[in-house]
Order: structure tokens, then sequence, then C-alpha cells
């Protein structure tokens, strides 16, 4: 049966020259990049030809780049090693929860002078209102982190603004980057942030790999301490392949931005998104701000589906050959609603009914005909099945 992977926010394949730059630092230079004997010396500087790779990524220098396990970490390391008791802390509700769960731990650290946190909720188009982050500062607000691109929606915030918001307010700004990165170019200084959160894997990268942008002179304080890695800010032996297989993703990523390839994956999503709006009692979440289109990622598109579950619809979809996500990855498998959906101000019963199709940068014009022509007839079955349908669920 053909397989058609449309979850590329979840996570997507290497690509064949990702596996190539990566194949030698498994076996033939296995050095510690550490060391100083030639093996060592290999190593490191495979490390240093990644690190000015990923300076051009997020256009700033060489020393800004720190390696680390992946978005989850980045983000980890932004809130507990900028934020101490008494400061507070502005957010987004919707935040990927590897920013959400971080905030409610320092939130609920438990002495008297805890991080004040202040989620700013999105409108109903899933954008963030710059005027709300401002409304939201107070003369103690340390850090303000807000995601560049939505993984639920693929809306795209409003950072440069939120950087000067930030700016002004003498704040220190962190961007979650992760579902940005290989979708739009990723530049720190325009956006204007201090810290900037990315993750190899959702850009035909390997998994458990990243990095996280520092600028120069924001104190931070580091999540892992051990050895002298990376200017003693990130400690572990680095993963040499991991790193190698980052930079050539980074590297086939800003090529794809040039090149026309993320235009023609905007062309197929557009296509895709408009043959299953012909289905009727259907919509597209995040997409419209009144009769202005929401800037979003060019591979996303989040859609619900009226008189039917979410879950039944991704599970008859698999079973089709065609892979989608209700939801973000991290929630597959809850019962609760998406918190994204939910903060948009969906009702429950749409919120549960939406599904997220993310298209890889490799996807094809007979895979969007493919969906096309199974996502319609699943739809049909279901909701002739479906207790929704009859009204039974609230
Ligand atoms: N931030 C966002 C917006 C994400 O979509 C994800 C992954 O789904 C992460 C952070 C976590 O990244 P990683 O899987 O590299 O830990």
């Amino acid at each position: 049966m053909k397989r058609v992977y449309m979850d590329a926010n979840a996570t997507t394949p290497l690509l064949p020259e990702v596996m190539e730059a990566m194949r030698p630092y498994w076996m033939e230079h296995f050095g510690n990049a550490s060391s100083i004997h030639l093996d060592g010396q290999q190593a490191h500087a495979a490390v240093d030809r990644a690190r000015a790779t990923m300076a051009e990524f997020f256009n700033c220098h060489d020393a800004e780049v720190v390696f680390n396990s992946g978005g989850t970490e980045g983000d980890n390391t932004a809130i507990f090693g900028m934020l101490h008791p008494g400061d507070h802390f502005i957010t987004t509700s919707i935040e990927h929860s590897a920013i959400l769960a971080a905030a409610e731990r320092i939130a609920q650290r438990g002495t008297q002078r805890d991080v004040a946190v202040t989620f700013v909720a999105p409108t109903p188009s899933g954008l963030i209102d710059p005027a709300d982050i401002l409304r939201a500062l107070r003369p103690e607000t340390r850090l303000i982190s807000v995601m560049l691109a939505n993984n639920e929606t693929g809306v795209l915030q409003p950072v440069e603004e939120i950087g000067k918001i930030a700016r002004a307010a003498s704040t220190y700004f962190h961007i979650d980057a992760v579902q940005g990165a290989g979708k739009i170019p990723i530049d720190v200084r325009r956006f204007g942030c201090h810290l900037c959160s990315i993750s190899a894997h959702k850009m035909h990268g390997p998994k458990g790999i990243g990095a996280i942008f520092v600028r120069r002179g924001t104190p931070i304080e580091p999540l892992l301490v051990g050895g002298s890695h990376e200017r003693r800010q990130r400690a572990g032996t680095e993963n040499v392949p991991g790193i190698v297989g980052l930079a050539k993703a980074a590297e086939l990523a800003m090529h794809s931005l040039e090149d026309g390839t993320i235009d023609r994956m905007g062309k197929l999503r557009d296509r895709l998104e408009a043959g299953v709006l012909q289905i009727s009692g259907t919509g597209v979440n995040g997409a419209w701000d009144g009769d202005k289109p929401v800037p979003r990622v060019a591979n996303t598109t989040n859609i619900w589906f009226d008189h039917l579950e979410g879950e039944a619809l991704v599970i008859a979809l698999d079973l089709k050959g065609v892979a989608v996500s209700g939801g973000s990855a991290c929630h597959s498998g809850a019962t609760e609603p998406s918190h994204v959906l939910m903060a948009m101000g969906l009702n429950k019963t749409r919120a549960r009914a939406s599904l997220r199709f993310s298209l890889l940068r490799t996807a094809t014009e007979a895979d969007v005909d493919y969906a096309l022509k199974v996502v319609p007839e699943a739809v049909e079955h279901l909701r002739a099945i479906s207790p929704v349908a009859a009204g039974t669920a609230g």
C-alpha cells in the first residue's frame, strides 16, 4: 500500500546527504572532540565547521552557537538558565509543552519569591498580539519567550515586534524557533532575540540534536554542568555525528529557502487545503484574521471536520496509508483536546475534530493527490457511523 507521510511537524526523515555527511563520524572519525590527538582534532574540526554553518543559519557569531540535544533542552535552558526567584516571566498559552511545563515548574518551586509567570493568550486566529505582551510587562520582567511558528497551526508569530518591545523594556527574549527553522529564514539579529532554540529532526536532520543561539553577554546559567564543553555552556561529550548532521540539515534547509523548494511545498499545502475544504463542514484553524490571511509556515494546515472525532480520522487515514496528527505529537494518546486550539477559543468538540497535515519538504503532487482521494472517503465513512454525527457527543 502507498504510504504518504504528512506529519512533518512531528518529525522528518534524514535526507540522504545528511546521512552521508554523518557516516564517517560514527566509525572512522570517532574521536572525542576534546582530545588533543589527531582523532580528537578531526572531531574537533568537524564541530568547528558545523558551528560556522550554524552561525550562518542563525546569522550570528560562531561563539554564539551552543550545541545541545534539541528543542526541549533549548527551551528548558532558556527558562531555568535565565530566571531566578522574584523574576517575572512572560510566555504564551500556545507554546510547546517544553516551555509550558518548564514555566509551570519554575512558578511552583515553593518559595515565597517564586518566578511569576504570565501566559499571554492568542487571538482566535492563533496570533499573539504584541500589544498583549506589552501590557503584560512588569518592572521585574526578566524574560519573554514566544515561539516563531506554532507546531499545530503553523501560525507565524510577530517575533520582530516582540523583539522591539523586549529591547525597549531591557528584557531578555527567547524564541522557540523549532517549527520555523527550515521553513522560513532564521535571523536572530532581525528578530532581536537573545536566545533562539532549534532542533535538527524537524528539518530532515537527526533526532536528539539541536542548538541554541545565545547572544554574546547574555547571563545564562548552564542546565548541565560537568566538563568545559561548549565554552562551559553545556557540559557533555559532543555528539559529533549529530552535530555534523544538524549542520548538513541546516545547510540544505538554507538552500531550499532559495531554490524554490519551500514555495513549491507551500503550493502543495494550498492545494491539499483547498481540496480538503471541498468536504462539507470543514474549516481551517488559524488561516484568517478577519479578512486578512494569517502568516503561516508553508507546510502546515490544521483543519476541523464537523461531526467526527479527530482521533478516529487519524486512525482511519493511517489504515489507508496517510499519516497525519490530531494535535501535537507529544499529546497523541491523550484524551484532552489540543491546548493550542482551546486557547484560540475552539470548543472541545471542534478542537477534538481537528487534524494537522504537515508536509515534508520532499512531498509530491502524487502524495497530495492520494490524500485528496483518501480523506473525503474516510470522512464520509466515519460520519455515516459516527455518534458525534448523531449528536451524542458534547
Ligand atoms: N518546540 C516546538 C515548537 C516543537 O514543535 C517541539 C517538538 O515537537 C519542541 C519544541 C521539542 O523539540 P525536540 O523534539 O527537539 O525536543
